[in-house]
C-alpha cells in the first residue's frame, strides 16, 4: 500500500505547473511525492520604460506548453497515466485578450510594474484608501490588478468589450488550457483589488469605481476543486485541472501552513513572508495586507476559506539578477555567496532594494533603489555583499512587523525560493532575526504546493499531514552570537532616504 494513500497505478501521476516572474516550469510527481519529471524556460522580461515590466503571453502559453511536453517525456510516461494538473503562478500580473481570436490586445504587465502609480496616488487623495482596506485587505498600490486592467482598457476604448476576456494569468492559461474555460480560484483573485475579502466574490462598488465591466471578468472558483480538463489535443488526454493558486500561497500550502501561528518565506524575484490566519480575516496595524490563503468547497456545500496575513517586498532575488546582467558584477546568481564570503563586512554600503517602489511596510511607489556609503576603499565585493544584506533587513523589518501584530513572536523561519540556495544570504538572515533559519531539502515548495493541492483536490492522496511531513530538512541556519545588528539602523536610515524619489 502506498503511504501517501493512492491505489490507482494506472492514474499514478500528478503534474503541477509554476508559472513564475522569472521562468515557467512543470514537474511530474509520482504517487510517494518523489519528482520522476521536470522542465524550465527562463521568460523573457521587456522593460519598456523605468519602472514599467511586460511579459509576452503567448510566450507564457508557449512555454507551458513546451515545459508540461519536456516534463512528461524525461519522466518516462504517457499523458494519460496522470491523475491531475495544479497550476500556480506569478500573482497579480495580468492581460486582456479577444476571445474570438485568442490574441492578446497587449502585452501582460507584470506585478512589478509602475505605470499606474498615478491612478494610485489619485485614489489616495480621493480618501478611497480604507474603504479599499476594508473590502479587499489590501493597501492602494501599483502593485495589484485593478489599476493595471483600468489602464489596458483605457487603451483600447474603441474595442468591442463584449469580445474580450480579462485575467491574471492563471486565467489565460486555464483558458487556453481547456480550450475556454474562464475562470480564476479565490487566492488569485485576491489580488486584483477588485475582490472583496469577506464574500469572496468581485465587489460591485469596486468594479464600478475602476470602471471595469464584470463580463470581462473571470468566474471565481475554489482553490481546490475541478476547473475543467486539459484539451485533448494538447497533451493527448484530458487531464482535470484540479487546483489553481497565486504562486505564495501554493508555498504555504506545500510548507503545510494551513492554520495560525505558521507561516513561511519565499525568496523569489521579491521575497514574501505570509502566515497563515485560519478562517478569520486578521488585520494588521503595520503595513502588512490580508489576503485569502486557499479555498475548498465543503461537503455542506459552502466555502471554506483560510486567510494570511502577507509581507511583500517587492525585489529581492531580481537585485541579484540585475548584479548579474545588468552591473555583470557576477556570471552566476549562485557567485554572489562566495564574493559576500570574500570581505570581512560590507565596508560601509548600504543597498536600498527600490526597483519597484517598496512594498511592506513602507508601500512608497515613488521609492527608488540605491546605494549608499560609498568611499573609494569599496571593491565589488563590498557592492555584492550589500545586496545581499539588504535582503534579509527587508525580512526582518516585516518579521518585527508580524511580531507587532500578534501575541506570539515567530520563533523559527521556514524558507524557500530561488535565493534561499544563498548560504551566506541564509546565515546572515538568522543573525539579524536571531531566531533559526530552515530549509528544506525540496526547495521548489511553490510547484510542491500546488501538486499536493491537485493531488488531494481529486483523492490521488488522502492525507495532507503525510504529505507535509514527509519533507526532510536540509539544513537548519542557527543565529550565530555576533549579531550584526546594529548596522540595520544604518541600513533604515538609507531607506528613508529612498523614500518619495519619484515625485
Ligand atoms: P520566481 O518564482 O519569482 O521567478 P524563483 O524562486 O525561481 O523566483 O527564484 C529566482 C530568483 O532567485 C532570481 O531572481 C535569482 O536571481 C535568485 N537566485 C537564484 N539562485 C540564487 C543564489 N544562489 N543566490 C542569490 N539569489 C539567487
Amino acid at each position: 500500500m502506498h503511504t501517501l494513500g493512492n491505489t490507482t497505478p494506472s492514474l499514478g501521476y500528478i503534474l503541477a505547473l509554476d508559472l513564475g516572474t522569472t521562468g515557467n516550469r512543470a514537474f511530474v510527481f509520482n504517487a510517494d511525492g518523489k519528482i520522476v519529471g521536470q522542465a524550465y524556460k527562463e521568460l523573457t522580461q521587456y522593460y519598456p520604460q523605468p519602472g514599467w515590466l511586460e511579459h509576452d503571453p503567448q510566450q507564457i502559453w508557449q512555454d507551458t506548453c513546451w515545459v508540461m511536453q519536456t516534463a512528461i517525456r524525461n519522466a518516462h510516461i504517457v499523458p494519460s497515466a496522470i491523475a491531475a494538473l495544479g497550476l500556480t503562478v506569478q500573482r497579480e500580473t495580468c492581460l486582456i485578450w479577444d476571445k474570438t481570436t485568442g490574441k492578446p490586445l497587449h502585452r501582460a504587465i507584470v506585478w512589478q510594474d509602475r505605470r499606474t502609480a498615478p491612478l494610485c496616488h489619485q485614489l489616495q487623495e480621493q480618501g478611497y484608501a480604507n474603504e479599499i482596506y476594508d473590502r479587499t485587505g489590501l493597501i492602494i498600490d501599483a502593485y495589484f490588478s485593478a489599476t493595471k486592467f483600468r489602464w489596458l482598457l483605457d487603451k483600447f476604448t474603441d474595442v468591442d468589450l463584449n469580445n474580450v476576456l480579462a485575467g491574471t494569468i492563471d486565467t489565460w492559461v486555464l483558458w487556453n488550457l481547456t480550450g475556454g474555460i474562464h475562470a480564476t480560484d479565490h487566492s488569485n483573485a485576491s489580488r486584483t483589488m477588485l475582490m472583496n475579502l469577506k464574500t469572496c466574490e468581485w465587489d460591485e462598488n469596486l468594479l464600478e469605481l475602476f470602471q471595469i465591466p464584470a463580463h470581462i471578468l473571470p468566474q471565481i472558483q475554489p482553490s481546490l476543486g475541478v476547473f475543467g480538463v486539459t484539451d485533448a489535443t494538447l497533451l493527448g488526454a484530458e487531464i482535470p485541472i484540479t487546483a489553481i493558486l497565486g504562486d505564495q500561497q501554493a508555498a504555504l500550502f506545500g510548507h503545510g501552513c494551513d492554520r495560525p501561528g505558521l507561516m513561511k518565506c519565499t525568496y523569489g524575484t521579491g521575497s514574501f513572508l505570509v502566515a497563515h490566519t485560519g478562517d478569520q480575516i486578521v488585520r494588521s496595524h503595520h503595513q502588512l495586507i490580508s489576503t485569502v490563503a486557499w479555498t475548498q468547497a465543503n461537503l455542506r456545500g459552502t466555502l471554506d476559506v483560510g486567510y494570511a496575513l502577507e509581507g511583500s517586498m517587492f525585489t529581492s532575488g531580481a537585485c541579484i539578477q540585475w548584479l548579474r546582467d545588468r552591473l555583470k558584477l557576477i556570471k552566476t546568481a549562485a557567485e554572489s555567496e562566495a564574493m559576500a564570503n570574500q570581505v570581512k563586512d560590507n565596508g560601509g554600503v548600504y543597498f536600498v532594494p527600490a526597483f519597484s517602489g517598496l512594498g511592506a511596510p513602507y508601500w512608497d511607489m515613488s521609492a527608488r533603489g540605491a546605494f549608499f556609503g560609498i568611499t573609494a576603499s569599496v571593491q565589488p565585493e563590498h557592492l555584492v555583499r550589500a545586496v545581499l544584506e539588504a535582503i534579509a533587513y527587508q525580512v526582518l523589518e516585516v518579521v518585527q512587523a508580524i511580531n507587532a501584530s500578534s501575541s506570539t513572536p515567530v520563533g523559527r523561519l521556514t524558507v524557500d525560493g530561488g535565493a534561499c540556495e544563498n548560504n551566506f544570504l541564509m546565515q546572515f538572515q538568522a543573525d539579524v532575526l536571531g531566531i533559526p533559519v530552515e530549509r528544506k531539502v525540496m526547495r521548489d515548495t511553490t510547484v510542491q504546493g500546488a501538486a499536493f493541492a491537485a493531488g488531494l483536490a481529486v483523492g490521488f492522496w488522502q492525507s495532507y499531514e503525510a504529505l507535509v511531513q514527509q519533507r526532510q530538512i536540509e539544513r537548519v541556519f542557527e543565529p550565530g552570537s555576533d549579531t550584526p545588528l546594529s548596522n540595520f539602523a544604518t541600513w533604515q536610515k538609507a531607506v528613508k532616504r529612498t523614500l518619495a524619489w519619484e515625485e
